[in-house]
């Protein structure tokens, strides 16, 4: 088979499996090691005809693919992947750019430098964070976490800057209890002491102002010193949304805290106004350092490129410019062009930007903000069924499209949280065990709960119906075989009608 042979099938053969997605199994259903022993055990010695490599990928690799673009993958969070953007993939990694500085590469770093200001208008984001501005700035990390990575990095530099006598291991750095373990890991990279501040049920599992202010005194008064607080749109969790109005108003009388916020699932919502005011843009564009939001989750762009702005670009490269003679070039010198690798921990970076540029032009604004009203339209009339439903309650406000539920029977309102929580967790491996939707679980504040999360390109009406009749029939079936028992010890009578699925 020759090439040109080759790059024909590939194209064909992924066509064909997004077009045949909504018939296969949603999780895979290999075992741990099943690669292992189907593979020889060392590459081989003369090379092989392409057409058997590329039917050992539908072999031995399409089985073990859990299939995240699949109508019904509800489970972590969406990644998208359009044929925009994988015809971007393709051509970028057809020239070979590490483009580390603007001369390697000149194309990879304008077009980052236009797509992220495009995107940040898109995002209805404040002119200070433009390219453009030549003080501010965006650029296309890998993930979230990196892009918190960098703000920490940059952040830390700024303080010690400011700061000169304070001691590296008085350094605090603030999240929330709900804030994704990525605060955690900066901390654990970068050496630093992380405190986890409290949020509450009452308040939506939102951080308050009056919380901030508190540990700050208290830090303070103890001799720590808290420079950056990470807070959230969009929690892992449940889609929390931190009262960055608030913070900002307490975070104004302590100028040296960095505040970073971490939208990665939800900040893509800004792309309907709709949202804005709701999810504390008015706050991130008045006071915020650094604002990171991934398009490789729930914005067309499929797996890596998380977007982070920051206010001052000036802050990253103080932290981060560490360019030896043989890096140095006639426009980085002069400063009239970026060097991205001053903006990010690696030197090289992927020509991520193609993809954004693709997608972008191909479905215009109104496309990406069809697609993203659509899946919150989807999740609302979800959570419309769950509140009106018999067998199942919401545990906090559904947020954009995703809905936190757990199953709490009417027919037994005496269930104390630990036996809801036991229940759940039964019910939940109910769920796990089929593989025809794909559904996570999460913990708040002690409650255990069931995460249902929308954003696959093909999901329709019919396919989040299905899933409410099925999380329906697993609950009736659990309620019936085995938990029967519960109302019986307290001498109630369960009156559980069987399920008739169709
Ligand atoms: C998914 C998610 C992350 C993790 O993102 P990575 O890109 O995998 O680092 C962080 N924060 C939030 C709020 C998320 O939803």
């Amino acid at each position: 088979m020759n090439a040109e042979q080759a790059g024909y099938q590939a194209i064909d053969r992924i066509c064909d499996y997004h077009v045949t997605l909504r018939d296969r199994p949603v999780l895979s259903q290999v075992e741990p090691g099943y690669l292992r022993k189907a593979l020889p055990s060392s590459a081989p010695t003369e090379g092989e005809d392409f057409q058997l490599i590329a039917d050992d990928y539908q072999k031995y690799i399409i089985p073990g693919l859990t299939h995240w673009q699949h109508p019904s993958f509800f489970a972590y969070f969406p990644t998208s992947s359009t044929f925009e953007g994988i015809l971007a993939e393709l051509y970028a990694s057809s020239t070979s750019n590490p483009g580390f500085n603007w001369s390697v590469s000149p194309a990879c770093t304008e077009l980052e430098a236009v797509v992220m200001d495009w995107i940040a208008q898109l995002l209805g984001l404040d002119e200070s964070f433009y390219n453009i501005s030549e003080v501010g700035g965006g650029i296309i990390q890998t993930s979230a976490s990196e892009s918190v990575l960098v703000a920490t990095v940059a952040a830390r530099s700024r303080y010690i800057r400011e700061h000169p006598q304070v001691a590296m291991e008085k350094l605090v750095l603030y999240t929330t209890t709900q804030t994704h373990s990525l605060g955690k890991k900066a901390g654990l990279v970068l050496g630093l002491k992380v405190r986890a501040l409290g949020v509450t049920a009452q308040d939506d599992f939102a951080l308050r102002g009056d919380t901030l202010k508190v540990a700050l005194e208290e830090d303070m008064n103890a001799g720590f010193h808290p420079f950056i607080l990470i807070g959230t749109v969009g929690t892992t969790s449940s889609g929390a949304v931190d009262r960055l109005d608030e913070i900002a108003d307490v975070a104004k009388h302590y100028p040296f805290l960095w505040l970073h916020v971490d939208a990665a699932w939800a900040g893509v919502a800004f792309v309907c106004p709709e949202y804005r005011e709701a999810y504390q843009l008015p706050a991130i564009n008045s006071y915020v350092d650094s604002f990171c939001t991934s398009f490789y989750k729930w914005g067309l762009i499929q797996f890596d490129g998380s977007c982070l702005w920051v206010r001052h670009r000036k802050h990253l490269t103080d932290a981060l410019d560490v360019t030896p003679e043989f890096l140095r070039s006639k426009h980085g010198n002069a400063g009239t062009a970026i060097d991205y690798r001053n903006w990010q921990l690696g030197l090289g970076k992927r020509f991520r930007s193609l993809k954004f540029w693709f997608v972008l032009r191909a479905r215009g604004v109104k496309g990406l903000q069809k697609y993203i009203s659509d899946c919150i339209k989807l999740n609302t009339k979800f959570a419309q069924s769950i509140y009106e439903s018999e067998l199942f309650s919401v545990v906090t406000k559904p947020s954009l499209a995703m809905t936190v539920f757990r199953l709490a029977p009417k027919s037994l309102p005496q269930l104390r949280t630990s036996e809801l929580n036991t229940l759940n967790r039964a019910f939940y491996a109910r769920l796990a065990a089929r593989n025809d939707i794909a559904i996570t679980q999460t913990d708040l504040n002690g409650v255990f709960c069931i995460r249902m999360v929308i954003g696959a390109e093909q999901t329709l009406e019919s396919d989040v119906e299905r899933v409410l009749a099925l999380t329906k029939y697993e609950a009736m079936i659990l309620l019936k075989n085995q938990w029967e028992g519960i109302g019986g010890r307290r001498g109630r009578k369960t009156d559980v009608v069987p399920f008739h699925s169709h």
